[in-house]
């Protein structure tokens, strides 16, 4: 049953555990070289998720220049499993000239949805379509301090409308804690200024009670992050921390940093809203638009 070449035939064991958990959840993260994407996927893992298997890497070329590398672990949040899938794309921006680097992105992204819309339309359909389609995108802002690049500004113009974006700036134990501040909030002006749509988007909100919620992270975003994949001893505990020579940066530390807030927005709080709204507005626009072209 080896329905999305993700899970090689051999694990057995990685492949109950997907019957198990019912669900999936796919996260992809997007940036140019050198970051911290890659980093950062494994302090997720890493992080305070019960991780209960792993399945293969899996890669993927998906373009001259953008690969895409794919790691899936079961995890169990709250008595529930999922196999959550983060989906890397090395090479993104890294060429001289970016015109049209998303191409490869949307095109992988599109795809996912015809692949779900062809299992829909298939009148044998199976009881459960298998999900692939990109519930998030980690947008990866350098920590330079000043706006937004327009390689930023074209990719989550385009982006917006097929996915949810959720921007993070990248290394942001390279700004003081006033940098931050103030890129934070040019980030946001920036974002508005050009009508890019970000998760979670006002529109979605469905009552008083989680516009407030919502409010609150539209006013914290985007989420200055840090990474690591070393753990360390402070006060006895071990930590997930970047040490320096100054001190170490405790990753999960919120007065730290901001990595605690992105993960628990990403498979906490907002994991099953982060489905839903994949499948009922991006989804669904894809689907209508589909149909209309084949009805023409
Ligand atoms: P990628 O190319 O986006 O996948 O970036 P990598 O995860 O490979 O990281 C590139 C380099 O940046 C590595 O040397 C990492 O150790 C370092 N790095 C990753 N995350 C952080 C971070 O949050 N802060 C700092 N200062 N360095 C980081
Ligand atoms: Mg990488």
């Amino acid at each position: 049953p080896n329905t999305q070449g993700i899970i090689k035939g051999s694990d057995l064991f990685g492949y109950v555990g997907i019957e198990a958990a019912g669900f999936e959840f796919n996260i992809m993260v997007v940036g140019q070289s050198g970051l911290g994407k890659s980093t950062l996927v494994n302090t997720l893992f890493k992080s305070k998720v019960s991780r209960k298997s792993c399945t293969p890497n899996y890669e993927e070329k998906i373009s001259k220049t953008v690969h895409l590398q794919s790691v899936s672990h079961i995890i169990e949040e709250k008595g529930v499993k999922m196999r959550l899938t983060v989906i890397d794309t090395p090479g993104f921006g890294d060429q001289i000239n970016n015109e049209n680097c998303w191409e490869p992105i949307v095109k992988y992204i599109n795809e996912q949805y015809e692949k779900y819309l062809k299992e829909e339309l298939h009148v044998n359909r199976k009881r459960r379509i298998p999900d692939t389609r990109v519930h998030c995108c980690v947008y990866f802002l350098p920590a330079t301090g000043h706006w937004l690049r327009p390689i930023d500004v074209e990719f989550m113009k385009r982006l917006g409308n097929i996915v949810s974006i959720v921007p993070v700036i990248a290394k942001a134990d390279t700004l003081t804690m006033e940098e931050r501040l103030e890129f934070k909030q040019r980030i946001r002006q920036g974002l508005q200024a050009n009508g890019i749509r970000v998760y979670p988007q006002k529109e979605y909100d469905e009552d008083a009670e989680e516009r407030i919620l919502n409010d609150r992270i539209r006013e914290s975003i985007p989420f200055a992050v840090v990474g690591t994949d070393k753990e360390h001893q402070v006060n006895g505990n071990k930590v997930l921390g970047r040490k320096t020579k100054w001190g170490i940066i405790e990753v999960e530390n919120v007065a730290h940093c901001e990595f605690a807030h992105l993960r628990d927005l990403l498979i906490r709080s907002h994991l099953q809203d982060l489905k839903d709204v994949t499948h009922n507005i991006h989804y669904e626009t894809y689907r209508v638009r589909r149909l209309n072209e084949s009805n023409a």
